[in-house]
């Protein structure tokens, strides 16, 4: 099944671009349903000139952009990375990242990373700023793609995201052949 595909026109296309990076991000937009459709809606919205390549809530994933395109989501860092916008917030604690609908979006976006690691050829590891300047390529958070190029003051998916948990569920899940769902790629 491929994703549900709701396009954004805020994209730089691109016809050959390497991916290296997958960048996480907090949606700041609630926990409940429907959280990705309001988000991909905002990216619909040419005014809003920011895009991801997938929105995730507990439910659903959404793609706006082809990964082959470059979206408008993390400042500095877009021409070489795939982001991934979760539902939720940047100020959440630990607890927050433990209910079971964090649980879920986690899942749900561990699976869309493996996915996105698994056509790319990127380890799965943590990135941080200094990562990313020196050009390696993995997982990071918008906070270390605004910490590598200073272009950005934007700090999601938050001090307290459960990096360690996330990496173990995008392993399990690349392990798992979990990463059947296909991207919008035409
Ligand atoms: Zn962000």
């Amino acid at each position: 099944m491929p994703y549900a595909f709701v396009e954004s026109p805020n994209v730089t296309r691109a016809e050959r671009r390497r991916i290296d990076v997958v960048v996480i991000h907090t949606m700041e937009i609630g926990e409940r349903d429907g959280a990705a459709a309001a988000c991909a809606r905002w990216f619909a919205d040419p005014a809003a000139q920011v895009s991801a390549h997938y929105c995730v809530d507990a439910g659903t994933v959404i793609q706006c952009v082809r990964e082959r395109d470059i979206a408008w989501h993390a400042r500095g860092g877009n021409g070489n990375s795939v982001g991934i916008e979760l539902a939720g917030f940047a100020g959440q604690g630990a607890d927050g990242w433990s209910d079971p609908y964090s649980q879920a979006v986690l899942e749900r976006a561990a699976a869309v990373a493996a996915g996105v690691c698994a056509r790319h050829g990127i380890p799965m590891r943590r990135l941080r700023g200094a990562d990313l300047r020196a050009r390696r390529r993995g997982i990071g958070g918008h906070a270390d793609v605004s910490d590598a190029f200073g272009k950005s003051d934007h700090r999601d998916p938050g001090p307290d995201f459960p990096w360690q948990r996330f990496l173990r569920l995008v392993r399990a899940s690349a392990r798992g052949g979990d990463v059947v769902e296909r991207a919008a790629q035409a």
